[in-house]
């Protein structure tokens, strides 16, 4: 069986959204990409996390062809794989829909440096303009939003969060949906006191070490 370890992952991962409350149901999907073997390991669509076993999860050339599994992939196959091509830094992509990051995403707004942890994402979380869930659409509306950073709304729908491992991604996506509560909860009170440039440099460097 290809990328056994990458499927093991792609299920724990799965069902840590839904213990973590960052997903219900069967809502949200994750890649893992294995550079070595230059392949991707996919969740499958529309399958309950307790339920799925290792040989459920579905392998795919990075551009998207089925290699092994019987399993229909996830419906947002074509962000998976346009995000795992997109950049040299992102091998694992985890998609979710966390109650205070899509309520944000159901405004229209982007999150910008309310709170120093947005450096999770960059200097803020962009949105991804609205598209019907799974088309090529959303795909090119996400490339087009996402820029360097790790983190991305996609308006009327969710959060996806990318990194260099899923451990990361995984990561990104819990700091963002806290950073997402607190711009509710500021924008609730009034209007909240935003970091600077020169504030959020200052994190970043000590986020990403050169
Ligand atoms: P899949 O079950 O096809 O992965 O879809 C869930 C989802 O969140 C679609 O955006
Ligand atoms: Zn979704």
């Amino acid at each position: 069986m290809l990328l056994l370890e990458e499927r093991k992952q792609v299920i724990q991962y799965l069902r840590k959204m839904l213990t973590t409350h960052l997903t219900v149901g069967t809502g949200g999907n994750i890649s893992i990409h294995n550079v070595e073997k230059n392949l991707l390991a996919v969740s499958p669509t529309s399958m309950d996390y307790f339920e799925m076993e290792p040989e459920d999860v579905v392998i795919t050339t990075m551009d998207g062809e089925i290699v092994e599994g019987d399993r229909v992939p996830t419906s947002e196959l074509s962000f998976h794989i346009a995000l795992q091509n997109l950049r040299d830094d992102i091998h694992a992509v985890v998609h979710s829909h966390p109650i205070y990051s899509t309520t944000i995403a159901c405004m229209n707004w982007e999150i910008p440096s309310v709170h120093y942890l947005v450096g999770f994402s960059g200097y803020k979380v962009p949105l991804a303009k609205y598209a019907t869930y799974g088309t090529k659409e959303l795909a090119d509306n996400i490339v087009n939003a996402i820029g360097d950073n790790n983190a991305v709304l996609i308006a009327n729908h969710g959060l996806l969060s990318v990194g260099k491992t899923i451990q990361s991604a995984y990561t990104t996506t819990e700091q963002i949906e806290l950073v997402a509560q607190l711009y509710y909860q500021t924008k609730s009170l009034g209007d909240p006191v935003l970091l600077t440039k020169e504030q959020m440099d200052a994190v970043l460097a000590k986020f990403y070490p050169h």
